[in-house]
């Protein structure tokens, strides 16, 4: 199994959880993060980390959520890895309580 970002992150990108993983199986995009699903050893620790509750473990995802397994899985495998911090998108904080916000994942 694997955990799971999920669609608060969209556009907030705090990348807290980036730090966190001891792995390093997150992979960064301009506005989200995606776990790859073959590196994750369901640690768990992301999940706290997460200021906006986007992480679950896969069997835990809202029926609201489960496309983005299918998702994480397929920009793990475009964008690159990814094992400190940066710095959270200048608007996060504008975004954090958005919801519907699929459309900006790759943007
Ligand atoms: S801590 Fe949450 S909002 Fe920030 S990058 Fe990770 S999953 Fe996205
Ligand atoms: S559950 Fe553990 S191994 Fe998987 S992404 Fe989160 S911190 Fe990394």
């Amino acid at each position: 199994m694997t955990h799971v970002v999920s669609e608060p992150c969209i556009r907030c990108r705090y990348t807290d959880c980036i730090d966190d993983c001891p792995v390093d199986c997150f992979h960064l995009g301009p506005s989200f993060v995606a776990i790859d699903p073959a590196t994750c050893i369901d640690c768990g620790l992301c999940v706290a980390a997460c200021p906006v509750g986007a992480i679950f473990h896969a069997d835990l995802l809202p029926v609201s959520q489960k496309d983005f397994l299918e998702l994480n899985a397929h920009f793990a495998r475009l964008w690159p890895r990814a094992s400190q911090r940066e710095p959270k998108l200048p608007d996060a904080d504008q975004w954090r309580d958005v919801t519907d916000k699929r459309r900006w994942i790759a943007d």
